[in-house]
This record gives structure tokens, sequence and C-alpha cells, in this order.
């Protein structure tokens, strides 16, 4: 089918077409989009969702396009951004947060009712759909050690309720990645603790976050996943590749796992750099880089 029937088709949702992604990712670059989507509800995506499917439209679902590369060439069919479904909601111990909620605000709310357990994702710039997806952690921590469960839109525009288990959650992996299911929600069992302590500790892990990552440029957060028994910024490091840069895009000079944006990058700036320090980590190592961002493009 060609994009203007989805357009035809639902008259008065957020749909727009020829988007031009960098505007939205946090790396600054990527294609344009035939069409974006910006959801106000569950019951508008749940249609769209199910539309798209019946007449095999390609799907892209995003949160804050803080762990991917999008490549020149864009996307093409579909691509929905979560983020205005934004709500977050405490219940005693428990906070149910919909996909587009910020990481961050989830945890400032968590902080404001004295519910401790997920300071240490305090700073990523991710939202709730993205990290149930990634399965994110940081400091010791990670999305698996807290979410009782999530909700999904089915391909098929059915809802459904996973639990911690059933997501089947390993390092930087959940069922969802499998699935092609859209995360709509995620609730958190969290525990009481006095705040002031909560505070402390996000705040030293942002200002760990501060002192380490390369925050003052654009980048898409750690590039490759732990190598089993290396850490993948030291291989880069001892490889001799920071400050290795194609176009825009540079192995950063601050921490070796990020590839920061130096202005003008392109996909294809990035998709460079990584192939060659995958290559040489490689080739002086013997060790595979896996990437733990997702590129999405041709
Ligand atoms: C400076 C910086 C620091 C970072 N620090 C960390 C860190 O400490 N730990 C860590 O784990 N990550 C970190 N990240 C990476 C990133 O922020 C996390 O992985 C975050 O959870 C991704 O969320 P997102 O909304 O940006 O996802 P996106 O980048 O939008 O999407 C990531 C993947 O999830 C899928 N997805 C997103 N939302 C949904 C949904 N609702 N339903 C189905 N699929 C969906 C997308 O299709 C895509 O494949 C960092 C990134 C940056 C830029």
């Amino acid at each position: 089918m060609n994009t203007n029937e989805l357009i035809t088709a639902f008259p008065g949702l957020d749909i727009r077409q020829h988007v031009a992604l960098s505007a939205y990712t946090n790396t600054r670059v990527g294609g344009e989009a035939d069409l974006v989507f910006w959801p106000r509800t569950v019951a508008e995506l749940r249609e769209v969702v199910a539309y798209a499917t019946a007449h095999d439209v390609p799907m892209t679902v995003l949160g804050n396009a803080s762990n991917l590369i999008i490549t020149d060439d864009g996307l093409r069919g579909l691509t929905i951004f979560v983020t205005k479904l934004n709500e977050v909601a405490v219940s005693g111990n428990r906070i149910k947060a919909t996909a587009g909620a910020t990481i961050i605000d989830v945890t400032q709310i968590a902080r404001e009712h004295s519910l401790a357990g997920i300071e240490w994702a305090a700073g990523i710039p991710g939202s709730v759909g993205g990290a149930v997806f990634m399965n994110a952690g940081a400091y010791g921590g990670q999305v698996d050690g807290w979410l009782e469960s999530a909700e999904v839109i089915t391909p098929a525009g059915e809802i459904k309720s996973y639990s911690n288990a059933d997501l089947q959650f390993s390092y930087r992996h959940s069922l969802v990645q499998d699935t092609g299911d859209v995360i709509i929600s995620a609730t958190f069992k969290l525990q009481p603790d006095d705040g002031a302590a909560i505070e402390a500790r996000m705040e030293d892990f942002n200002q760990k976050r501060a002192s380490k990552q390369p925050l003052e440029f654009p980048s898409c957060g750690s590039v490759f996943k732990r190598p089993e028994g290396y850490f993948a910024g030291k291989l880069i490091m001892d490889a001799g590749l920071q400050g290795f840069q194609i176009g825009g895009a540079q192995v950063s000079t601050k921490h070796a796992g990020f590839i920061v944006n130096r202005g003008n990058a392109t996909g294809s700036d990035y998709v460079n750099v990584i192939k060659h320090v995958q290559a040489v980590v490689k080739e002086k190592f013997g060790v595979d880089l896996e990437t733990e961002v997702r590129i999405l493009g041709n």
C-alpha cells in the first residue's frame, strides 16, 4: 500500500510525511521517515498498529531514539514515536509509567515518593519503553531487577501483559526484541527508603556519568556490548582508537565506548567508525565487539 492510504485512513491523527529523523535522534543523524505517527492515546496506537500489520506496512517503534543509529536513507513505512504517551502513576511501592515517559522522570518521581531501587537509571536519557526493550542497566542495576510487568500491543493490535519472567530478560535483551510487540507501559516494584539517601545515590551516579561520559556531544551512549571477560571501552582505548574519526563521527576522547557527533556526522560516518573499531579490536585482541546500539535502516 502507499503511505497516503494510511494518512487517509486516519484523518485527525498526528501522522506526518517525509520527516527528517535527525531532528529526533540523540546522535542527530538519520535520513527521512516515509511517515511518522505520534499517538496521543493507546487507543490511537492500537488502531494504527493493527491497520499497519494488516496492510503489511513496515513499522518501527521509537522512544527517545537514544540507543540507535538511523542510516542516511532513513526508514521506510511507518515510524511511531511513543513520546506523547508519558504518564507516571504511583500506587504504594509501585510505579506504572507509559512507554513514552522518560526514565529520568520516573526516577525523579520515585525519589519524590521515597521509593528506592532505580537510582542507577537516574541519568539514562531514554524512555520507559526503550529501557524495557533494551533491558537497560548501569552501575550494577538493570531493568529486570525492578520491573514487575509490562503491557504491550501485539502486531495484531491485541493488548497483552507480560510478567518479568515472561520477558526472558538477559544482558541488553528482552523478549520484545523478537516478537515485534509495542510496549505501552511498565510497572516497577520498588522499596521504601529515605528520600535524602535516594537523592544522594542519584546525584553520585549522575556525577560519575558527567565525569566519565562525553555528555557535551550528541551520541547514542555505549556503542558496544560488554564482551565476555573484557570491557569494550578499555579494548578500544588499548587499540589506540580514541579520537579516531570518519566525517563527523569520532570515537570519544573522554570515553572510548562512545562515538560522538562532532558536527555534521552522517549515519554512514557512524557505521564506518563502528566497522573500523570492530576490525581493529578483532585484529589486535581477537575479540568480537557486538553493537549494543540498534542500527536501523539499510
Ligand atoms: C549519554 C547516554 C547515556 C546512556 N547511558 C545508558 C546506560 O547507562 N545504560 C543503558 O542501558 N543505556 C544507556 N544509554 C542508551 C539508551 O538511553 C537506553 O538504552 C534507553 O533505554 C533507550 O531508550 P529510548 O527510548 O531512547 O529507545 P530508542 O533508542 O528509541 O529505541 C531503542 C530500541 O528500542 C525499541 N523501542 C523503543 N521504544 C519501544 C516501545 N515502546 N515498544 C517497542 N520497542 C521499542 C526501538 O525500536 C529500538 O530498537 C545511554 C544513551 C546515551 C545517549
